[in-house]
């Protein structure tokens, strides 16, 4: 491959959209991925929330890029034509212990100008969210957060990338990296590249993939939550519902996705497997649903998963709260660690590294650059595949023809196997196209 100006490491919805804004200016681009397709890490199972920037301190990077990303995401997702839903959320309390904490989130929001933020009564959030257990000491109202399919943005983010010109090397491993007179030059799994600027979106990898040419500044701990997912036909809340809790962190949170399921998100814990979920991590969550939306009907409960977090750590044992974007030579740039709200800021982080990239190389801005990508469109097609979420077969074949190489990569494109039965009836019919495709018979 002839020398490019950026290589963007990972295919994760950040290294997505970094791709994508990359492509604004006249920046020839790769995208490098070692799985088979794009947003299979951390992209893949997370709590899918659009913040509206409360969470975080005041004049941090974090909370600076998740009021503008979470202002940005209906023009973004009209963009890349993906569902967004502002559903607003409340905070809840129940115990006068965590109302400081409340009134802090509150202050914070204020300062970083989060739009239509609300203290409620426990009577006005009870009224407003009806299925939460009565006793709400107090509540926080934000109207300006919101739902997305992660993995959804990150595809259609990818598709955009690519479709300006971004070249997509999958399955294709970073193994090793030089300096170079004009840059750097990364050994992989494939062909060598050649390239002026290294953009790191390893995800859980990041800090292994910069130590490949720099000793390492952060280290990346790993942790879990673990989810529950119920059937569309569920009771929900209206809003997305936080509970305050007690110990520092977030307690449970219960999300209605854009797809119509409820999501039930919670327990960190050290994590031996990752992705993997545990007994007493699924009792504990049931547990706190219940106790939190006693009304839910868990026996509506159609899938559970776990997610991993990586948590950026100094060399000196000190946690890094805010974003943490690593530049340990001209030309290199490595997201560490972004978890909780990287999704709401991808587009923000993504952009942030294009312009380091542009003024780094004296780029142009790309005349030619088209923000607008085209979702795979619902069809009239009789053939119904997966009849839970009623996915035609020729929706299946425009999913696999834009790249969807398994089950999953299907599923993740046209959300065939996200019903009641969670695939069991379309995945083999599934499969069988998948295999027809790869011989040339369709
Ligand atoms: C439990 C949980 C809940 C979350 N909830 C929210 C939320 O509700 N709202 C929100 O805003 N944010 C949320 N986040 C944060 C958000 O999900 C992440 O910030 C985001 O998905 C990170 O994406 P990524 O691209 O960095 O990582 P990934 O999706 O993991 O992508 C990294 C990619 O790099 C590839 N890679 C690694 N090493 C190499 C190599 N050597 N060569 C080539 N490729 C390589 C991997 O295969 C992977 O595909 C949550 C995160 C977690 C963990």
């Amino acid at each position: 491959m002839k020398p490019v100006d950026a290589a963007v490491i990972g295919g994760g919805i950040l290294g997505c959209f970094a791709a994508r804004n990359l492509r604004r200016w006249s920046i020839s681009t790769v995208l490098l991925e070692q799985a088979e397709d794009v947003c299979t890490g951390i992209t893949r199972a997370n709590s899918a929330i659009v913040y509206p920037g409360y969470d975080n301190k005041p004049g941090s990077r974090k909370g600076e890029m998740t009021v503008r990303g979470n202002a940005g995401f209906d023009t973004l997702c009209q963009e890349l034509e993906v569902p967004f839903n502002r559903c607003g959320s409340v905070l809840v309390t129940y115990d006068g212990e965590t109302l400081p904490r409340l009134w802090k989130k509150w202050e914070q929001g204020v300062q970083n100008g989060v739009p239509g933020l609300r203290l409620l009564t426990g009577g006005e959030a009870e009224a407003m969210e009806p299925m939460l257990k009565p006793g709400v000491k107090a509540a926080l109202y934000a109207p300006s957060t919101g739902t997305v399919n992660p993995w959804q943005l990150g595809i259609a983010a990818f598709e955009n990338a690519v479709k300006n010109g971004a070249i997509p090397l999958l399955k294709t491993a970073v193994t090793g990296m030089e300096k170079t007179e004009s840059g750097y030059l990364l050994k992989t799994t494939g062909e060598d590249i050649f390239c002026k600027v290294v953009v790191n979106c390893a995800g859980l990898s990041a800090d292994r993939v910069q130590e490949l040419l720099f000793p390492p500044s952060v280290r990346l701990h790993w942790d879990g939550a673990e989810y529950l997912v119920l059937d569309k036909q569920a009771q929900k809340p209206g809003r997305i519902v936080f509970h305050q809790a007690q110990s520092c962190g977030k307690g449970i949170t219960a999300i209605p996705c854009v797809e119509g399921n409820l999501l039930i998100s919670g327990v960190r814990k050290p994590i031996a497997a990752p992705y993997a979920t545990t007994p007493e991590g699924l009792r504990a969550l049931y547990a706190q649903a219940m106790d939190l939306l006693p009304g839910l009907d868990l026996t509506q409960v159609i899938r559970s998963f776990g997610a991993v977090r990586p948590n950026p750590y100094r060399q000196t044992g000190e946690s890094i709260h805010d974003f943490c974007i690593e530049n340990p030579a001209p030309g290199f740039f490595s997201l560490m660690g972004i978890k909780t709200p990287g999704l709401t800021c991808a587009n923000e982080l993504g952009m942030y590294l294009a312009e380091q990239t542009a003024a780094y190389l004296g780029a142009e801005r790309n005349p030619d650059f088209d923000p607008h990508r085209n979702a795979i469109p619902k069809t009239e097609d009789p053939e119904i595949v997966c009849q839970c979420e009623g996915i035609t077969r020729s929706e299946i074949l425009e999913a696999i023809r834009r790249g969807a190489a398994t089950v999953d990569g299907v599923k993740r494109r046209v959300g065939s196997g996200m019903g009641a039965c969670q695939g069991s009836r379309c995945s083999f019919a599934i499969e069988g196209l998948l295999e027809e495709v790869r011989h040339g018979a369709l």
